[in-house]
């Protein structure tokens, strides 16, 4: 819902139907970061996301939390089936996040494997408190367990593009959330 615009883009033909609305984003959003607010008076509030799907969610909710924060970012290499979700660090954090209060803001949370093995990295940093604000939530596909205290919407098991989420890189600026079509998907 930004006031520059007036419509949200049209549906690429390569996806069957807007999922999430750019205004149902918007709006829960602005409840994540209510939450995160209470949740977070008086402490050091260190939002950090994996490079590049968080990257919208992060922006709009670090702007919805009214309490003083610090950003920063990883980025990870996908992981090869078979290796049990672990992942390699292709950009490390900036900052020294001992005794600091970490969110990991997440684009989706799928199998899990990817956000579990990412918890374990921040959690031998030995932050004061570590957890999770995922903006969608594919909880019938999970195989690790992922602890998610925020979570903006659960959805179905459907490959999205929109709000950061890409395919092979396209799509991320899509203001809304989309599901791709199975067409699109076969051609991946
Ligand atoms: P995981 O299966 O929970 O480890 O998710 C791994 C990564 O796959 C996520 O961080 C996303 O980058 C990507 N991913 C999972 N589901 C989708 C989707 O529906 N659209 C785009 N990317 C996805």
């Amino acid at each position: 819902m930004k006031a520059s615009r007036v419509a949200s883009p049209p549906l690429p033909e390569a996806c069957d139907e807007v999922l999430l609305s750019e205004e149902r984003i918007t709006l829960r959003v602005l409840e994540l970061g209510k939450a995160l607010t209470q949740d977070y008076q008086g402490r050091d509030l260190r939002l950090v996301t994996v490079l590049r799907g968080g990257l919208f969610f992060l922006a709009d909710l670090a702007r919805a939390v009214d309490v003083p924060v610090q950003l920063d970012f990883m980025a990870v290499s996908p992981y090869a089936p078979g290796r049990g979700g672990v992942v390699r660090v292709t950009k490390d954090l900036d900052d020294d996040i001992t005794g600091a209060s970490v969110v990991l803001v997440e684009d989706v949370v799928d199998t899990g494997l990817t956000v579990n093995y990412v918890l374990s990295l921040l959690r031998a940093r030995d932050p004061r408190s570590l957890e999770v604000c995922a903006l969608l939530d594919k909880d019938v596909r999970r195989i690790a367990d992922v602890p998610i205290a925020h979570r903006g919407f659960r959805i179905p098991d459907r490959f999205v593009v929109g709000y950061g989420l890409d395919l092979r890189g396209r799509y991320r600026n899509l203001p809304y959330v989309a599901t791709l079509s199975e067409d699109a998907l076969e051609r991946r």
